[in-house]
Formats: structure tokens, C-alpha cells, sequence
């Protein structure tokens, strides 16, 4: 077999977008390692190679203007001579390809979603099936995002991501056991769950749900402590999956559950096949059946249509409800989409202050739950040192999404390990610590 040598070659690799482009991103990072090359990921010094991949989001519009910005700046740099091959990957390059070739020609190749072979194919490195799984992990080596499907076969009338992603494809189990023995051999301790949507997890490849058997198998793995779930559709929830999470200690009891809207009429204009009554009875069931879980969830607002009853009725509704943790987008009218032949009719200003109101109701609920945690212990895994100070989280904290725990750098402490941290002040979306004795 051929070997090739591209050691003394750079590239560096831009990830933009989600969890789930950074997983891609590693994918081809780990491709490009075993052919040789030399792969800086998100530089963020000076530039300083020749040959850029810049692995794109094409969500919602504020996504694709930074994808296509990103895109412009590298390509200026192309015209300068100071980049020699400049390559487009993923979601936007899935979307909007044939444009995108004809409004910037300095860009060499644009490739979709699915095309890392040939993207391989134009570096001269060979696509390796028996690497397929493995990772060049770009987060800390003690936690990874850990894709257990691809695509999404729901209909949600805003959502972009079927035409970018398209179908449903579950990992099988086996070899997602096999992936989640590798990365903790490596040291990861921490599995995030993602894909489009987890409780579909199964359908295609097993013709029924199997995401408890697979979490029941994940905490099987030796070396992983920590099993969280994102990206859980609401609408027939599997609710054996509740018991599962519940039982297992290695789940972390948290749930990040995307509910979008509460009010009828636009959750049917969604296309999200629930109600509101249905939402908030199951909200009861995982309230009632996992006692303390740490609820997180995602409200679209600006929804073509969403009059300010609707809203109020969102805002009393997550007044009352008391997410842990909430996070808000504002509608983007994307082509293709069902929603799409709606009128956009909420303007972009109202959209802006219909999302900040919300946040401003959750910054005061997360502040009241935040006070409760002073004076109590919690097992803290601690992620990096910076400016003199410990940064760890929680069982109830995924990475970049919500609290951190901030503990003295006077003491001593792993990166990586865990430790038993006191809350002794709180902020609106942090917590302050010190550690009492070192975690079993
Ligand atoms: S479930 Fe999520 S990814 Fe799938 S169509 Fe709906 S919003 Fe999009």
C-alpha cells in the first residue's frame, strides 16, 4: 500500500456551527492525521498556512453570515497569495453549493455534508473506512460529543436541518460501544449525547426506539462517569427512558429538551406534533420520575404569525415552568422550509426584544436557583485552569452552554479529574467554590 508523506504539510481547519460539525470536524481531522498532514484546528494566532478547509453552518442567517464571512476573509487572503488552496465544507457548502461557486470562485472546491472522501480525494489522502469513528478530539481529552445519528426525518416547518443533514441514520449500537470504549481509553470521562434529535435513536435501524438500551450499554463502558443527553424531541417522548436516567448513576440527571414555543396555534404552525398540554404533562412525568434532574430547553421566538399573546403566553409559561437552563433563538425564514411560505411577518426588532425578554426572565430564574446551591457540595469535574483560577461544572453544566464552577487556583487540583466542590457564592449563570476533599 501506498504511504504518503504530506508531514512538512499544514492545513488548518475551521470548525463553525454546532457540537455536531465539530464531531465531523474531528472525523477529518483524525483522516488527515494518519495521511500525514499536520492539522491546526481553529487557529488563533497569526495565519500561517497554506492550505485552509473551513467547515461551514448554514442553520439560520446569523450562522450563514458568519459562514460566508469567514469564507470572504480567507479568500482576500488567497487573492494576496498568503493562502494556496482555500476548501468549503459542510452545511452551508451542502445548502448553497452552486452559488457559492459562482459568487466566490476563489474558494477551490466546495464539498456537502457527506463528501469527506472526496474532500480526502483533492488533499491526496486516502479516506480510511477503518477509522471511521475515530476522533482527533478538540475539546479537553477528559470529555467528547459523541454523534450517536446523523440527519432527522421530523418535518418542523422552520428547520433548515433535514435539507442540509437529510434523513435519519442511527449509529448501530455495537459500534457506538466500540467508539465509547476507544475514547475512554483515551481518557474521556464525560460522553455529551448529541444528533438531530436522540429519542428517534433506533427507528430506522432497529424498528423501535432503543435509546435506554444504548444508554444502559454506555454506562457498561469502563473509564466513562458522565452520560448526558441533548437534543431530545418532545413530541412521544419515550418515557422509559426517564427510568433509565433515574436509575443509572452514571447519567447525569439532566435532560436538554427543545420545546420551541408553548402557545397552540404556533406549535402546530411548527409542525412539532405536540401541544401545549402535552408539553407540560411531560415535563411532570420527567419532573416526578428523575427528583432534582436539571431541565434545559430552546424557544424559538418571531415565528412567522406569533402575535403578543402568543408571547406572553411563552413568557408566563417559562415564568412558571423554571427551566434550569434556557437558551432562545429568533426565527430566520429560510427558503425550502415549510414555514417558509408563511409571511415573516414579526420584525426583526421585535423578534430582538421578544428574544432578550426572555432571557431576562431566565437570567432572574437562574439566578433564584443558582442562590440555592450555596452551602451545599457538589461533584465537580474541572475542565482548564485560566487567569489563576479552576473552571469545572457540575453534573447539572454541559460545557458552553451553561454554569461553570469558579474555584481558587490556590489550590491544588487536576485538570481532567474530579473533586468535591462547596458553592459559596453565586452569580446569574456561574457558581463559586472551594473543594472539601478530593472526589472518590
Ligand atoms: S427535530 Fe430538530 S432537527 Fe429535526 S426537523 Fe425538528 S427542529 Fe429540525
Amino acid at each position: 500500500m501506498k504511504t504518503k508523506t504530506h508531514r512538512k504539510d499544514k492545513i488548518q481547519l475551521i470548525t463553525l456551527g454546532c457540537s455536531k460539525n465539530l464531531v465531523d470536524s474531528e472525523t477529518l481531522m483524525h483522516q488527515l492525521d494518519y495521511n500525514q498532514y499536520l492539522v491546526e484546528h481553529n487557529p488563533t494566532g497569526k495565519h500561517h498556512s497554506e492550505i485552509i478547509i473551513i467547515n461551514t453552518c448554514g442553520f439560520i442567517d446569523r450562522a450563514k453570515e458568519e459562514s460566508i464571512e469567514t469564507i470572504l476573509t480567507y479568500a482576500k487572503l488567497k487573492k494576496k497569495g498568503a493562502v494556496q488552496k482555500l476548501y468549503v465544507t459542510g452545511c452551508l457548502s451542502q445548502r448553497y453549493k452552486d452559488n457559492l461557486e459562482e459568487e466566490i470562485p476563489e474558494v477551490d472546491a466546495f464539498f456537502g455534508t457527506m463528501e469527506m472522501p472526496a474532500l480526502l480525494n483533492r488533499l491526496d489522502a486516502d479516506y480510511r473506512h477503518e477509522l471511521v469513528g475515530e476522533r482527533m478530539l478538540s475539546t479537553p481529552s477528559h470529555y467528547a460529543y459523541f454523534k450517536i445519528s446523523e440527519g432527522c426525518n421530523r418535518t418542523c416547518s422552520f428547520c433548515a436541518i433535514p435539507l442540509m443533514r437529510g434523513k435519519h441514520i442511527s449509529v448501530p449500537k455495537e459500534e457506538l460501544i466500540a467508539r465509547a470504549r476507544n475514547l475512554a481509553r483515551n481518557g474521556v470521562k464525560e460522553l455529551m449525547l448529541i444528533g438531530q434529535e436522540l429519542t428517534y435513536y433506533g427507528l430506522d435501524l432497529y424498528k423501535k426506539r432503543e435509546l435506554s438500551s444504548l444508554l444502559e450499554e454506555l454506562t457498561k463502558v469502563e473509564g466513562i462517569e458522565w452520560i448526558r443527553l441533548h437534543y431530545a424531541y418532545p413530541s412521544k417522548f419515550p418515557l422509559e427512558v426517564l427510568d433509565v436516567i433515574r436509575d443509572q448513576a452514571k447519567i447525569c440527571k439532566y435532560l436538554d429538551i427543545p420545546l420551541q414555543h408553548i402557545s397552540d396555534p404556533i406549535l402546530k404552525s411548527m409542525k412539532r406534533q405536540i401541544t401545549r398540554t402535552e408539553s407540560e404533562e411531560l415535563i411532570g412525568h420527567i419532573r416526578d420520575r428523575i427528583p432534582g434532574v436539571t431541565l434545559r430547553t430552546t424557544m424559538l421566538v418571531g415565528f412567522p404569525g406569533e402575535t403578543e399573546e402568543n408571547f406572553k403566553e411563552l413568557c408566563d409559561f417559562v415564568q412558571k415552568t423554571r427551566f434550569d437552563r434556557l437558551g432562545t433563538f429568533q426565527y430566520s425564514h429560510e427558503e425550502d422550509t415549510s414555514a417558509y411560505l408563511l409571511h415573516d411577518d414579526v420584525p426583526a426588532a421585535v423578534k430582538e426584544s421578544r428574544a432578550s425578554e426572555l432571557m431576562s426572565i431566565q437570567e432572574n430564574i437562574s439566578l433564584e436557583i443558582n442562590q440555592t446551591k450555596i452551602g451545599k457540595t457538589f461533584k465537580t469535574l474541572i475542565d482548564r485552569k485560566e487567569n489563576g483560577q479552576y473552571i469545572g461544572r457540575t453534573e447539572a453544566d454541559s460545557p458552553e452552554v451553561d454554569n461553570e464552577v469558579i474555584i481558587s487556583g490556590e489550590h491544588h487540583l487536576r485538570i481532567g479529574d474530579f473533586y468535591q466542590i462547596q458553592i459559596t457564592d453565586v452569580s446569574h449563570f456561574d457558581l463559586m467554590g472551594h473543594p472539601v476533599h478530593p472526589s472518590a
